[in-house]
């Protein structure tokens, strides 16, 4: 299974994508923690990468593809999540590339929807930790111990691309050039299902195995239908 999760930055797609992942055995790539690491790591792309990020803009396509590229070398799990990929046309048109090569399409589309404000409370609340990376919420899970990661004792912080000046930039890029991959993926055949994201993890991880539960039965259609475009 190729499994793709769209939706605006803090609608909860990294949180849903770790419980799948590691429900199913599957790999997770998602791009925003591989560029964090990165970042953090000092490389020739987090510096690169560093500065559109803290402006809330998208890394250039040609630096994703290929961090992309990269990740999926290692990758022969049955399923992949990818969280956060694609975040434009380009992007997507690559991806289909790449899989077209290992015969592998994308089976299926996640669209997580949440009102907007539930959006920019999750992200103004959201913490995590410089040192080992676990994500908290001050409203929604908080730590233990007031602003210290669980984990490993670390104080949290904020990240740079969730203050609110950012946080709106986020939500404009992501309508402007990543909600219209959504009609892209039903033009491609792809099997496109919206999850509602409000609700606590629980409730939002019970959606996804549903989604994610049915046969797909449109997924034979669907495959015949793509074959025809490639
Ligand atoms: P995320 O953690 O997915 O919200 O990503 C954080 C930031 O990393 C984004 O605001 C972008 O600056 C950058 N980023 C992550 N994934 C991509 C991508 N697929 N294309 C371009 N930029 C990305």
């Amino acid at each position: 299974m190729i499994l793709v999760l769209l939706g605006p930055p803090g609608v909860g797609k990294g949180t849903q994508g770790e419980l799948v992942a590691g429900e199913r055995g599957w790999r997770r790539i998602a791009t925003g923690d591989l560029l964090r690491v990165a970042v953090r790591g000092g490389t020739e792309l987090g510096r690169r990468a560093k500065c559109y990020m803290d402006a809330g803009e998208l890394v250039p396509d040609e630096l994703i593809v290929a961090m992309v590229r990269e990740a999926l070398a290692g990758a022969d799990a049955d399923g992949v999540v990818f969280d956060g990929f694609p975040r434009t046309e380009a992007q997507a048109a690559a991806l289909d590339e790449v899989l077209d090569g290992l015969r592998r399409p994308v089976d299926r589309v996640l669209v997580f929807e949440a009102p907007e404000p539930v959006v920019v409370r999750r992200l103004s609340g959201r913490r995590s930790c410089p040192s080992c990376g676990a994500v908290y919420n001050v409203y929604l899970a908080p730590p233990r111990e007031d602003e210290r990661c669980e984990r490993c004792g670390s104080e949290l912080a904020r990240r740079s691309d969730d203050e609110p000046e950012t946080v709106r930039r986020r939500l404009a890029v992501y309508r402007e050039e990543t909600a219209p991959l959504i009609a892209y993926y039903e033009r491609r055949g792809a099997e496109v299902l919206r999850v509602a994201a409000d609700g606590t993890v629980e409730e939002v991880r019970c959606r996804v195995r549903e989604a994610l539960g049915r046969t797909g039965s449109s997924t034979a259609a669907a495959r015949s239908r793509r074959a025809g475009h490639l």
